[in-house]
């Protein structure tokens, strides 16, 4: 946890947050900005700049986060799938360096990648 880090304020409920999901390892809210009629974000408690940061010691967690996933977006009604994104870096459009994954659907999803 860094004093700095907004996502690590937002965990420890210091900021305020539309919250989905909560346990002892990670936290899950609605993005501020949503990008789709669903739209929230899966972080782990422990302060992780980016997937350029984790490494071996963070199997466990990553690996519950991604399960996690489809979990929270059928309860938030994406029964029918939706759209993971983890922005990291500067050169991934990262923004918040604190580790998380953007869960959004519910509305027209196009194609990630176009191909002229
Ligand atoms: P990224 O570009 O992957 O780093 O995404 C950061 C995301 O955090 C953006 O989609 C923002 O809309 C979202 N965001 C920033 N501040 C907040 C906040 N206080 N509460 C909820 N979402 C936020
Ligand atoms: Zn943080």
């Amino acid at each position: 946890m860094t004093d700095s880090c907004i996502f690590c304020k937002i965990a420890r409920g210091e900021i305020p947050s539309n919250k989905v999901y909560e346990d002892d390892e990670v936290f899950a809210f609605h993005d501020i900005h949503p990008v789709a009629p669903v739209h929230f974000m899966l972080i782990p408690k422990l302060h992780l700049a980016s997937l350029m940061e984790a490494d071996a010691i963070h199997n466990e967690l990553l690996g519950k986060m991604l399960l996690l996933a489809p979990r929270l977006a059928k309860q938030q009604g994406l029964e029918n799938g939706f759209r993971t994104v983890i922005n990291t870096g500067k050169g991934g459009g990262q923004e918040v360096f604190h580790l998380h994954i953007h869960i959004i659907g519910g509305g027209n999803i196009p194609p990630m990648v176009r191909r002229s």
